[in-house]
């Protein structure tokens, strides 16, 4: 006979915890189950092989770590806020290619503006109003590096509608916008617009709106 364990409280409690790992309580398999659809594409199927193949066959299908990291960076790359309740939600590029929709939001229901968002190097960040690119994104010899801010977005002082990406590094950055090439010096923005090219000094990066 199984012996009965005790009621999950869900308080970080690490023998319940274990407990509850190894029995799967109602309460965390129902939070773990609400939150999965939440996730983009790419990271529950990274969870489904890490508890599909990757138990079955650990030798091929175990997830390293350094999968795990570069996939919570691009979760955290791929946050939005819902324009009209402000929750966090996750752009979802495979969901979006799929059904050409951006997210609903888990709180109020509506589907999410998405905001201008870029491509760089080998991440695309989502370019929120407190959006930032750090020295992880400008230079793949700095993957994982955070600390310090290489750019931010901000808005224009006198058009409050348009939205930049303001330099903040120490490297001059070359932008090719329709027929134009600028540079952008430490302390200037660049506007957001469709298409923009950045040449950031290691990488190059292009605006979608
Ligand atoms: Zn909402």
């Amino acid at each position: 006979m199984r012996r009965r364990g005790p009621a999950c409280s869900g308080r970080r409690a690490s023998w319940r915890l274990r407990w509850c790992a190894a029995r799967l309580c109602p309460a965390r398999r129902d939070n773990a189950l609400a939150f999965w659809p939440l996730y983009p594409t790419f990271l529950r199927a990274l969870f489904t092989r890490a508890f599909t193949k990757g138990i079955r066959d650990p030798l091929h299908g175990r997830v390293r770590e350094s999968e795990w990291r570069a996939a919570m960076v691009s979760l955290r790359d791929s946050i939005v806020y819902c324009h009209a309740c402000a929750a966090e939600s996750f752009y979802d590029a495979d969901a979006m290619r799929a059904t050409g929709h951006g997210p609903t939001c888990w709180s109020c229901g509506v589907e999410v503006q998405l905001p201008a968002r870029i491509r760089v190097g080998r991440s695309v960040v989502m370019l929120n109003h407190d959006g930032a690119l750090y020295p992880h994104h400008l230079d793949d010899a700095r993957r994982y590096d955070f600390s310090r801010v290489a750019a931010t977005v901000t808005r224009h002082p006198a058009q409050p509608h348009v939205w930049g990406l303001k330099n903040l590094s120490d490297e001059k950055w070359v932008v090719v916008g329709t027929g134009t090439i600028t540079e952008v010096p430490p302390g200037r923005s660049v506007a957001l617009a469709m298409g923009t090219r950045i040449h950031f000094g290691r990488v190059e990066g292009e605006i979608r709106v």
